[in-house]
């Protein structure tokens, strides 16, 4: 059995002794991390861990030509975006460059939830309404607004019956379990687009609608066929905007598609960013139109004294080189391919395994006690991630239940990585956790 190692229990305990006990950290015994390389992770005792928890890391842990770039602009410049220098020009356009029109217009932050917060904002500042619609099961923030519309009782268990009144719920369009499975989960857009019209009906039209484009809080699910294309439509016809949170599952690591949004085959009016684009450092974005953006001008000017500063700006700018020309989506999408199928083999041998979900590098694996009534097996989930620490595989779980291992390495992974991670889900699966 591993043992943390003192160096690292004396890390947690003054951790603990300073830290706001709200603050959580991964596993019971975590292990002290000192740096990281690509896809792995280095503890305090020199044992390496492959990561394939960090979409965060998109490009991968200490990439040289993020230093360098950092480095150098560091050496140079760093101030704030009211003054007129190119980094900041450089990295809107390309942002702006990378989502269909109308979308051209973009704002700088420094993370998801402020992306998220001013999505929302704009979504109000255009429409003058207050009424939000959001799906359950969501994450979205902590500020005020984004953590006003977080329905994840996994994040906060009083979610559901503590949310200010002008926010709206329906139901996570899971197809796999909840209301609708399989074949029926169509009908949750029907359902939601109800919601849309009894709240048009009762005076409250949602000013905006926010949902994760994929489901990546409640574990990788793709959403339901045509879900999203009937809710914005709904939300539109009734004087909404559609807010897409891309702070997870944007930006290439789908594999097959850059944006969660393209899957559904719909353009958001407002996307939120974050995460991946910076690797790491904080950095957040919103994109939309000129005339959503041109309403929140009603309300004053936007500044945000490090968003978008010089060295963000080189950050977000060398990730997305880096993406390019190592064809890290492209490598999502065949090594994450490679990956789901094997995990599926492993489905085949293992009753715990309920479903494999997810695309490219944003795969969520399963575990139910049974599979007819895919009861979740939270607990085995819980002492599955320990088990995988102590054979070198750092994982999560994810969702309501807390029964999918939520599996989005860096973007870098390549076959032997996924080699790796499965022979040790097997081992676990096999011999006991
Ligand atoms: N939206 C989603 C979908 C997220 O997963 C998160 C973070 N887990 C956020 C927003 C908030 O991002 P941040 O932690 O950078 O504030």
């Amino acid at each position: 059995v591993r043992d943390g190692g003192a160096a690292a229990r004396e890390l947690i305990a003054r951790r603990e002794a300073v830290f706001a006990e709200v603050q959580e950290y991964y596993f019971e015994e975590p292990p002290a991390i000192v740096r990281g390389w690509r896809e792995l992770l280095v503890d305090a005792d020199g044992r390496v861990y492959l990561d394939a928890l960090n979409n965060v890391t998109s490009i991968g842990h200490a990439h040289p030509r993020l230093v360098e770039a950092v480095t150098e602009q560091w050496q140079l410049l760093n101030t704030n975006s009211r003054f007129n220098y190119p980094a900041v020009v450089e990295y809107a356009e390309r942002l702006a460059s990378l989502v269909p029109d109308p979308l051209d217009t973009v704002f700088l932050v420094n993370s998801g939830s402020e992306a998220v917060d001013l999505a929302l904002r704009l979504a109000r500042a255009a429409t003058g309404r207050r009424d939000v619609l959001a799906v359950r099961e969501a994450y979205h923030g902590w500020t005020d607004l984004s953590d006003a519309v977080s329905t994840s009782v996994a994040d906060n268990p009083g979610a559901l019956a503590s949310r200010p009144d002008w926010v709206h719920t329906v139901d996570a369009p899971n197809p796999f379990r909840g209301r609708h499975r399989g074949a029926e989960a169509s009908r949750y857009a029907g359902d939601a687009v109800a919601e849309i019209e009894r709240l048009a009906a009762a005076g409250t039209p949602p000013g905006a609608f926010i949902a994760e484009t994929y489901y990546g809080n409640a574990g990788g699910i793709a959403l339901p066929d045509g879900y999203l294309a009937a809710m914005y439509e709904a939300v539109r016809r009734h004087g909404g905007v559609a807010v897409a949170d891309e702070v997870q599952v944007g930006y290439g690591r789908l594999g097959e598609w850059f944006w969660g949004f393209e899957q559904q085959g719909v353009v958001p009016d407002v996307v939120a960013v974050a995460k991946a684009i910076g690797n790491g450092h904080p950095l957040g974005a919103v994109i939309t139109t000129k005339e959503v953006a041109a309403a929140y001008r009603s309300q004053g000017y936007f500044f945000s004294s490090a968003g978008g500063s010089p060295v963000s700006s080189v950050v977000g700018s060398t990730v997305l080189d880096v993406i390019r020309e190592e064809g890290l989506q492209e490598n999502a999408r065949e090594v994450g391919g490679y990956f789901r199928e094997r995990l599926a083999e492993l489905g085949e041998r293992h009753p715990l395994v309920g479903a494999v979900h997810g695309s490219g590098f944003y795969l969520g694996l399963e575990f139910v006690r049974d599979r007819d009534r895919f009861e979740p097996a939270t607990e085995e989930t819980a002492a599955i991630c320990e088990r995988l620490l102590e054979l070198g595989v750092i994982v999560q779980p994810t969702g309501d239940h807390q029964n999918v291992l939520k599996i989005k390495p860096p973007m870098c992974l390549g076959r032997e990585g996924v080699d790796a991670f499965v022979a040790a889900v097997d081992r676990v699966l096999t011999t006991g956790w």
